[in-house]
């Protein structure tokens, strides 16, 4: 299955355009759409699920045009959205049982038994009965993976899905979403690089409604090799550094800045050559420079 996004662009009633002229192929396996707030990611996320149209452009799914067949799409559509709400006063079990009526599951024997297999593979079997009022953020999470992955979705879209989430319960959604199967889409939208470089064997940076890069994230890596330098410098010096030089990134490290650079060019003055990491990618291309191997 591949899903196929040409041309799309969306301009909000407010004037703010969200996609520009926006094109992608996916193809089936975990892809990452990797963007700051704001960028547009969500527009997308939303108008391949069919919530909202876009101005222009196509989006096809299989055979199916996803402006024009709502329907079909929604029967092979898992969806996380952004702001998953949920009842509070029921239990995990009893929702996963109504959306599973919802999405056509009508026979009561294979009912129980996809809402028993979801349970167990999100790992809120022993929390089923419990009110969702009660869980977890990741614990929500998961049963927001748990409603997405009924009916067997050939599509599946998170949007966010790690944000507010604590380390361990990251990694434990991390693990769960490794374990959908290879032959469906999944499109995982963030703003978090981790979440891309842990999970993804493709990839695209949006920016200002734009898509920057598209790639494998090793092969996008590679084009930096020998091009990122580390150094530790002055607080002080770091206006004139950013003056004379690509800076990816600058942190605060014991009281000075750690700055990673882009230079084609071997740098001296105790800076050092270092492995290229996507966060380096993601950080040029918010800062707009011109790294090779962008649209
Ligand atoms: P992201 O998911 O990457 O944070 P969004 O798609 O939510 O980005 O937003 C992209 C841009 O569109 C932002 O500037 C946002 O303020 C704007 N936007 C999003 N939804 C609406 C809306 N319903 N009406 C007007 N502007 C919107």
């Amino acid at each position: 299955m591949e899903l196929t996004i040409q041309n799309i662009s969306k301009t909000y009633p407010n004037g703010v355009e969200a996609l520009k002229n926006v094109s992608l192929k996916i193809g089936n396996g975990m892809f990452g759409l990797l963007g700051p707030n704001g960028a547009g990611k969500s527009t997308l996320m939303r108008t391949i699920a069919a919530l909202q149209d876009s101005d222009e452009g196509t989006i096809t799914v299989g055979d199916i045009d996803v402006s024009k067949d709502k329907q079909s799409l929604r029967e092979i559509l898992g969806y996380l959205p952004q702001e998953f709400g949920v009842y509070p006063k029921i239990s995990a079990n009893d929702l996963l049982d109504h959306l599973a009526v919802m999405k056509g599951i009508t026979d009561t024997k294979q009912r129980k038994e996809v809402v028993e297999s979801l349970l167990y593979q999100t790992n809120l079997w022993e929390a089923k009965d419990q009110k969702l009022g009660t869980y977890s953020g990741g614990m929500k999470q998961r049963f927001g993976i748990a409603q997405a992955l009924i009916g067997d979705p050939k599509l599946i879209i998170v949007d966010e899905p790690t944000a507010g989430l604590d380390p361990m319960e990251r990694n434990r959604f991390h693990n769960l979403l490794s374990e959908i199967g290879e032959n469906v889409i999944v499109i995982l939208s963030t703003h978090i690089v981790d979440d891309v470089s842990d999970l993804c064997n493709n990839m695209a940076i949006i920016l200002n409604g734009e898509v920057h890069l598209v790639g494998e994230p090793i092969q996008l890596i590679k084009t930096l090799d020998q091009k990122v330098w580390k150094g530790l410098i002055e607080k002080s010096d770091l206006v004139e550094i950013e003056k004379e030089n690509d800076v990816i990134s600058s942190r605060l490290y014991l009281g000075k800045v750690q700055v990673r650079i882009f230079s084609e060019s071997p740098m001296q003055n105790g800076f050092e050559s270092v492995n290229p990491e996507i966060e380096d990618l993601y950080f040029a291309t918010i800062n707009g420079l011109s790294i090779g191997g962008s649209e």
